[in-house]
């Protein structure tokens, strides 16, 4: 159901249709209030459209890459002719559009009303969408986070992220400046698939939000698949050369002869079009919205959840938040909240990382002496055969003479599907001891966390 714009008065309004607001309205609907989704873009957000769904395609793409170079060691006469970035890129689009559908059916199907336009607040329960004023109770901004393009001279040759999805050519050669999550997991696809990537980052370590050990690993991982890693390089001007782009430093090296320049530096909020000051919304220090425990803003009917937020920009802690805001306005819950601790997430590298909780250093310094590392590294079972290999590291961080455990930190082939059920045992308390006792699976990676002395 497309809805047009009128009047009519809503007990919820979500403006922006991506992971967040479509869950907080479909939350409303099924709580029997009347809902509506405001999106200017395509529905599904980031996450669908430019983030997790295509980059997941691409990083599935770049394991089939990896298993084709070991096929040989493996027994298989393999011959591979190369691979077609144009037509995966096709394929990926297709799939998105469905996606698409299935989420605009899924909001009809809800009885949640979506209006197609670009929102901007009037007062602080009426917004304004194509000329037509709409009013609610509860207004949700939900309206996600852009990439930040650095304000450099020719910074606008590179892309970002948004730009990687839009490529139907594979380059030849990328400059990615970014240490994050976008920079390692776009460079490790570009690579995986046949680019030839040189990553700048400002310090000396990827990753600096994660244990120490993650940035350590991956740095080695992503070396010995042939990246080239500079440290300590501060982006100061992008020229043009021969067609090809030049990074410069701000110590002076240059670094030339890339077809793609990629920023992955980070993402702001997406408010410039709202107008918050009509209701009163203001931003933080970081030009984020500042929200309490429970979502609200300062403005009272007003919430924000997810990447707009600027608190763990992922796609399930939006989902969350937005259901539970749902929860404590329509569903009877007063106190149902999102607690923002323990939060597991997967970094989609070769190999990946998965992690939950406190690093090593932010639990020394909680915790001092009371905490106790384990620590496990092997190369698994698979590279047995191959003349390819990739190292897995883990680390369990404990705390307390009953060792609980507050981090969990793995690099390795399947990481990214082991954590969920690890960071459930680890929310509900689990202790080292609650780990020793559980039998191990052989033969698998994953049975290390049990066996670590
Ligand atoms: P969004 O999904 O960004 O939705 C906001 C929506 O609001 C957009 O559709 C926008 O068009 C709309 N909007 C904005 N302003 C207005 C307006 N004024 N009027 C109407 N509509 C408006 N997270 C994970 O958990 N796992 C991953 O693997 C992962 N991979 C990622 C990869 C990349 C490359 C990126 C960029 C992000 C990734 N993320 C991942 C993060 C995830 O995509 C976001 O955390 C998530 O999409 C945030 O949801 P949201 O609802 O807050 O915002
Ligand atoms: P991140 O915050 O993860 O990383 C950006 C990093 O870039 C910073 O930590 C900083 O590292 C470095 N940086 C910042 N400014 C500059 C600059 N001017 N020049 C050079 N380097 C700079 O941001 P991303 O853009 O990678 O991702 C945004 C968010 O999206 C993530 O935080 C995550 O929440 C989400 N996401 C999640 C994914 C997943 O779940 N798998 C995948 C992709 C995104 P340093 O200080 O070390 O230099």
């Amino acid at each position: 159901m497309e809805f047009t714009v009128s009047s009519e008065a809503f007990d919820l309004i979500s403006i922006g249709g991506g992971s967040g607001g479509l869950a907080c309205a479909q939350q409303a609907a099924r709580h029997g209030a009347r809902a509506a989704v405001i999106e200017s873009g395509a529905l599904g957000g980031t996450c669908v459209n430019v983030g997790c769904v295509p980059k997941k395609v691409m990083w599935n793409a770049a394991s089939i890459a990896l298993s084709l170079a070991d096929a040989s060691d493996y027994g298989f006469g393999v011959t591979v002719g190369g691979s077609d970035w144009g037509a995966l890129k096709r394929r990926r689009d297709a799939y998105i559009v469905r996606l698409n559908g299935i989420y605009e059916r899924n909001l009809a199907a809800k009885g949640v009303a979506l209006v197609r336009g670009s929102a901007r607040f009037v007062d602080a329960h009426t917004v304004e969408v194509n000329g037509v004023r709409m009013k609610a109770a509860h207004i949700v901004i939900a309206s996600g986070g852009i990439p930040i393009v650095p304000r450099l001279p020719g910074a606008e040759r590179g892309i970002t992220s948004n730009g990687f999805f839009a490529l139907e050519h594979r380059p030849q050669r990328v400059a990615i400046a970014g240490s994050g999550y976008i920079a390692c997991e776009l460079a490790a696809a570009f690579q995986e698939l046949g680019s030839r990537v040189e990553l700048f980052i400002r310090k000396d370590h990827l990753l600096g939000h994660f244990d120490a050990m993650l940035g350590a690993s991956l740095m080695r991982e992503m070396r010995a698949l042939g990246m080239i890693v500079h440290p300590h390089v501060i982006p100061a001007a992008v020229r043009e050369q021969s067609g090809l782009n030049t990074l410069a430093a701000a110590d002076g090296r240059e670094f030339s002869g890339f077809d793609s320049l990629l920023w992955a530096i980070g993402r702001s909020a997406n408010v410039a079009r709202l107008d918050l000051s009509s209701a009163g919304v203001t931003l933080d220090a970081n030009g984020f919205i500042a929200t309490d425990e429970f979502q609200n803003t300062a403005v009272a009917g007003v919430y924000a959840i997810g990447d707009v937020t600027g608190r763990a920009a992922l796609t399930p802690v939006a989902i969350a938040a937005g259901r539970r805001l749902s929860d404590r306005l329509f569903g009877g819950k007063p106190e149902r909240h999102l607690r923002y601790d323990m939060i597991p997430t997967v970094v989609f590298t070769h190999p990946p990382i998965g992690t939950v909780g406190l690093s090593e250093s932010e639990a020394k310094m909680k915790y001092g002496d009371a905490v106790k590392i384990y620590t496990s590294s092997f190369t698994p079972m698979y590279h047995a055969l191959t003349a390819r290999k990739t190292q897995s590291d883990m680390k369990l961080v404990c705390v307390g003479p009953e060792e609980k455990i507050i981090g969990c930190h793995i690099i390795g082939a399947g990481a990214d599907e082991m954590l969920q059920g690890f960071a459930v045992a680890i929310r509900m308390g689990a202790t080292k001891r609650d780990f020793d006792d559980t039998v191990a699976i052989h033969p698998t990676s994953a049975e290390e966390l049990v066996t670590m002395r």
